[in-house]
């Protein structure tokens, strides 16, 4: 199971659940019991409408025959431990015959365990391939019985959509797949909004693996190793379309050294709402190999010394040739977007791979206000903004950002337009929402908001800013709201002694 195919396969399978709308949280997830270690799950995913749990296990080869029971059992137990309830068993060949009356076992204690055998992940992976998300999570959620609780799922956003311009299908050889659409960034939490102008570019390049074996070094009459044998290898990438050996830095040639094995043979891509551009092949590449063999070459040349008859210093150089570099060719085409949102008076580009979702070059990431990560679009003015800058709509939740929205100058509470409140402070004209609008001014009788109203020292009545009258005893100010209150508050005080004067003046 730690081979690189096992690996493989874990990963296919979280492909799958993440195109259907699950997040992958963990892929193993380990179980402990008690702080001991007691075996993983292959991939926990979780429904990010229902924050329903999901373990997966994943079983690719396995010496014996099948999976069985005992491979069941095990996946039931680590369910258990961890109180998930929902399980997808997924396996490269069929299951034991005794699967189905162990699954009706744990239905009847509550929890839904699925099998996926090879036919069904295939089938899963078309749907991914093809962008029908909606069909993905439907599957999901209708066979593990997870509802979506009326948010927007994948599938909502997809019906949501404008509806979509189907151009030509085209067909692409050793395609990495497309698994991410021209679909908004995944950090942006509104509610779906759909790109404008996305082109699907499907670039040609040779993944060059390539190695070079060197034998010891030996002294020429004792035959004693001067120099170990060595073994060079590595990965060289030709852009066929540019026509260039790209750096070992650069993000394609990352990308590409990682998923190059998983192109597969012929996918048709159709286009869905954006353009599909294939890009010709200026060069086969040719010429490009033989370089990378002769920079591999002259790049490796080994030195040792020994000691002659003469007891002098010899050096011996041991240098290979072009043709002694050993190469292996593929050539797979990489899906990269660009893709364009407008939004209100804002364009934005963003290109990344379509693989896995990599940003190359994003122009929505930082928040216009503070250039902070971005986790909102404001619905009126178009801008991207951060957490802190972000302010929904306390009515109808729409998501705006602090500058379009209107705020309560009390509670802080955000507003849209059509929700704006209509009350407003009587002194600096401030919004104040139905919550807040309910202190008025015992004179004027208008609404005050916190920072323009005090209460009448004597009959502890609210009063707006104009309607103070103000006086000082023992230097002191005194807020009141009437002649009345001050003239009733001012006998008071000249009638108590000298003490009674200061209690009065520093205290209420
Ligand atoms: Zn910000
Ligand atoms: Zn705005
Ligand atoms: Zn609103
Ligand atoms: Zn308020
Ligand atoms: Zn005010
Ligand atoms: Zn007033
Ligand atoms: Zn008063």
């Amino acid at each position: 199971m730690s081979s690189k195919q096992g690996d493989s396969f874990e990963a296919r399978i979280a492909l799958i659940l993440s195109n259907s709308g699950f997040v992958v949280k963990e892929q193993p997830h380990i179980v402990y019991l008690n702080g001991d270690n007691v075996g993983d799950l292959d991939v926990l995913a979780v429904d990010p409408n229902t924050s329903t749990l999901i373990g997966v296990s994943c079983k690719e080869y396995l010496s014996s025959n099948v999976p069985g029971s005992q491979h069941f059992s095990h996946f039931a137990q680590m369910l258990e431990y961890e109180n998930i309830k929902y399980g997808i068993f997924a396996s490269a060949t069929t299951v034991a015959n005794t699967f189905q009356s162990l699954i009706e076992y744990q239905k009847q204690k509550g929890k839904t365990i699925i099998v996926l055998t090879e036919d069904e992940i295939k089938q899963l992976e078309k749907f991914a391939f093809s962008n029908q998300k909606w069909e993905l999570e439907n599957y999901f959620r209708t066979a593990l019985g997870i509802e979506s609780k009326g948010k927007t799922t994948i599938g909502h956003s997809i019906n949501a959509q404008k509806t979509v311009f189907i151009g030509k299908t085209v067909e692409c050889e050793n395609l990495i797949p497309v698994q991410f659409w021209n679909t908004p960034p995944a950090y942006i939490k509104n509610p779906d909004f759909t790109s404008d102008d996305a082109v699907l570019r499907l670039e040609p390049f040779l993944v060059v693996k390539y190695d070079l074996h060197f034998d010891p070094i030996r002294h020429p009459r004792t035959n004693e190793i001067l120099a170990e044998p060595m073994y060079v290898e590595g990965t060289k990438i030709i852009d066929l379309g540019k026509g260039k050996i790209l750096d070992e830095d650069d993000s394609i040639s990352e990308h590409l050294g990682r998923y190059y094995q998983n192109a597969v043979s012929n996918t048709p891509i159709t286009e869905k709402g954006f353009t599909i551009k294939k890009i010709e092949t200026i060069d086969n590449g040719k010429v490009l190999v033989n370089r990378i063999k002769s920079q591999v070459a002259s790049e490796n040349v080994r030195r040792a010394d020994y000691l002659d008859g003469k007891q002098e210093r010899v050096e011996k150089v041991q240098a290979a040739k072009a043709d002694e570099v050993h190469t292996l060719i593929h050539k797979v085409y990489l899906p990269i977007w660009e893709v364009i949102f407008k939004l209100g008076g804002n364009v934005y580009k963003r290109t990344y791979f379509a693989y896995d979702g990599d940003s190359i070059y994003d122009e929505m990431k930082n928040c216009k206000i503070c250039k902070k990560q971005t986790s909102y679009v404001c619905v009126e003015c178009g801008s991207t903004v951060c957490d802190t800058h972000e302010k929904g709509c306390r009515i109808c939740s729409i998501v705006l950002c602090t500058k379009c929205a209107t705020s309560c100058v009390d509670c802080k509470s955000g507003f849209c337009k059509s929700h704006k409140p209509k009350t407003s402070c009587g002194v600096c004209n401030l919004i104040l929402c139905d919550d807040c609008n309910t202190r008025l001014c015992v004179k004027c009788n208008q609404i005050i908001c916190p920072s323009h109203y005090e209460n009448c020292e004597e009959c502890t009545s609210v009063v707006c800013e104009n309607h103070i009258i103000s006086k000082r005893y023992i230097a002191v100010p005194k807020k009141f709201c009437s002649d009345e209150c001050l003239k009733k508050y001012d006998t008071d005080y000249n009638s108590s002694g000298k003490l009674g004067k200061i209690k009065k003046a520093f205290w209420r």
